[in-house]
């Protein structure tokens, strides 16, 4: 499919779609009165519910970290798919048929991804029905040997590709789906024949439990691929540095526990998750990588810099110390949360779920340590403690590990640790990794280390790039501002058609003023008003704001008197500070060298001080 959506499709599908219903899928609402529904946000971690949602006016809106849209954002955000594609699966759903017009611009390939995910799931469930066939006995006794029994397959969505050669394209085939789509979803090869074949097959999902790809295990000898593991190439869909195995069955519990375990196979996540560490992932035929980290910390609510524990497993032995290492040279945000835990016996937790029992898997993670002092460590090993001058050189060699964490609250403990570990004074531990800090200060190289930590999420919300800052919901100098915001955006019909004679100028805030001069730009009282006011800018801050103040509860009943008020209670603060900046002028300004423009600002002045008094009468019924 090429060209572009019809844009009065886009207005139905956005009509139709019942933004409660889109996001009940995903989210358990309750109402939170005014209409509203109130659950816990699917984007970050809280205990308790911030995510609201307004049926009435169509949006949802996170106040915990400031997500928000409408239905087809949500779809986007929460699927990882584009506007189009969202908007298809929304027209889908609620019966759209959508008109494309071609612009003559670059071919676009909206249906793509929506084709390869329908392709998926379809082989998906053909590849767990030939598991239960007579074919697939050897995929069946591998499963049984590490102690998967039927159900166990049936819960981890286990499936056999048979060796056919076409099996799953012909059966694909007949389902409607054309080769060039099966191509491209990574089930078939060029010439026709099925991408895997004689393998066992892992579902890999996404955290809303589309599947993405697959993981194949190889089971015959003479099977054709030489690798013992194969993965989905690389598709629209697919990409193997953001997915990770298991995550459609973790995602929940990696929210509710803050903390993520990272295995290294896909038997590893079956037996994590049946021994009860049911936060358990794997990524899939590649390293773990900082898009990996990226994903964990979103679905932990990495709110602060650091909250939360990654759990990497790795065999006690040097592959794995290797490994371990190398997560300590990745993100830096990333390692004070994360843990290792170190099997000594070297068993995989397959294999140690197998001898051991579940309860060896979970202690397993119950011994995880600070992957700091797994490295420091490492790094003292080397040295002999015995000796003054061994400490001295240890010493040394470790002091750069504690200034390169950032977070200063952690500091104390690893001073600490270090110091018990290599069995000397805690100040003079300090006093090294003080003159360390100097050293890496002096060291442009190093000087990255020594950025301070980033500002709070809580703060930006996440727009740092932005040129619009934030306003803080909390600051009470702006509560006017917003309020008559809240009020223009959500009942708009209580101004007059000048609203009320408010101004840009009235609003101190950037952003504030940002919405206003989008509210000003639409025609008034329209159709489809608080979709017009979000077009009506281009500035993401402001469409950001928008939603929030078209989501955040009006403290009292609105009437037209209460908004008349509030109006001029904001041209009130206004009118006081150009009076403050007029009297400061004044008192600069010289009456004998510059008469009339003295005269000039003091004539300004008094007309000020009149509209003053009026709107203070005014805006009595504003204050609450
Ligand atoms: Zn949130």
């Amino acid at each position: 499919m090429a060209g572009r959506i019809n844009d009065e499709d886009i207005a139905l599908v956005r009509e139709r779609a019942r933004i409660d219903d889109v996001v009940s899928a995903h989210v358990t609402l309750k109402p939170a009165g005014g209409g509203s529904l109130k659950g816990l946000c699917p984007f970050h971690d809280e205990k308790t519910p911030s995510f609201q949602v307004t049926p009435a006016r169509g949006f949802y809106y996170c106040f915990g970290c400031g997500e928000g849209g409408d239905a087809i954002t949500f779809v986007q955000k929460i699927s990882n798919l584009s506007f189009t594609e969202a908007v298809q699966q929304l027209a889908d759903r609620t019966g759209v048929q959508l008109r494309i017009t071609d612009d003559g611009g670059p071919r676009q390939e909206p249906g793509l991804r929506v084709r390869i995910l329908e392709a998926n799931a379809a082989a998906e469930e053909f590849y767990r029905r030939q598991l239960m066939g007579p074919a697939a006995l050897a995929a069946r006794q591998m499963l049984d040997g590490r102690g998967f029994d039927r159900a166990a397959a049936e819960h981890f969505g286990v499936g056999y590709a048979p060796r056919g050669g076409r099996e799953l394209k012909n059966h694909l085939n007949r389902m409607g789906f054309k080769d060039a789509e099966l191509v491209k979803a990574g089930l078939i090869r060029e010439h026709g024949h099925d991408f895997f074949q004689g393998r066992v097959l892992w579902p890999i999902r996404d955290s809303g439990s589309a599947v993405l790809g697959f993981g194949a295990r190889k089971l015959f000898d003479d099977d054709r691929m030489p690798a013992k593991y194969l993965n989905t190439p690389e598709t629209p869909v697919y990409k193997k540095s953001h997915v990770l195995y298991g995550l459609d069955l973790a995602r929940r519990n990696i929210g509710k526990k803050s903390q993520a375990v990272v295995v290294e196979g896909y038997t590893d996540v079956m037996a994590a998750h049946l021994s009860g560490v049911d936060t358990a992932v794997a990524s899939c035929g590649t390293a773990f990588g900082d898009d990996h980290a990226r994903l964990l910390q979103r679905l932990m609510g990495n709110q602060g810099a650091f909250s939360g524990e990654v759990v990497f497993t790795f065999d006690g032995d040097a592959a794995g110390q290797k490994a371990a290492l190398k997560v300590f040279s990745g993100d830096q945000n990333f390692i004070a949360q994360t843990y290792v835990a170190i099997e000594p016996s070297g068993l995989d937790p397959c294999d140690l779920r197998l001898q051991h029992g579940e309860a060896a898997v979970r202690e397993l993670v119950g011994r995880r340590v600070p992957l700091y002092r797994f490295v420091m460590e490492n790094t003292l090993k080397s040295y002999d403690l015995d000796r003054v001058d061994g400490r001295l050189q240890a010493l040394r060699a470790a002091a750069p590990l504690v200034t390169s964490i950032r977070d200063t609250s952690l500091v104390n403990g690893y001073l600490r640790e270090l110091a018990s570990l290599l069995g000397m004074d805690i100040d003079e531990v300090r006093a090294e990794v003080t003159r360390a800090r100097r050293r890496q200060q002096h060291d442009p190289q190093r000087g990255r280390r020594e950025e301070p930590a980033p500002e709070p999420v809580q703060e930006d919300r996440g727009h740092a790039d932005q040129a619009t800052p934030w306003p803080d919901p909390r600051d009470r100098l702006l509560g006017v501002e917003r309020g008559t915001l809240k009020l223009m955006l959500q009942h708009p019909t209580l101004f007059d058609t000048a609203w009320n004679h408010v101004r840009p100028e009235d609003f101190s805030h950037p952003a504030y003023r940002g919405v206003f001069e989008a509210i000003q730009q639409v025609a008034w009282v329209p159709e489809h008003w608080a979709e017009q006011v979000r077009q009506a800018t281009a500035d993401p801050v402001v469409q950001q704001l928008e939603i929030a103040l078209l989501v955040e509860p009006v403290l009292r009943t609105a009437d037209e008197a209460y908004a008349t008020a509030y109006a001029s209670r904001l041209q009130l603060l206004g009118v006081e500070r150009e009076i403050k900046d007029l009297k400061s002028r004044l008192q600069r300004t010289n009456p004998l060298e510059h008469e009339a423009e003295h005269k000039r600002l003091f004539s300004t002045l008094l007309e000020l001080e009149v509209r003053r008094k009026q709107l203070q009468q005014a805006s009595l019924g504003a204050l609450e």
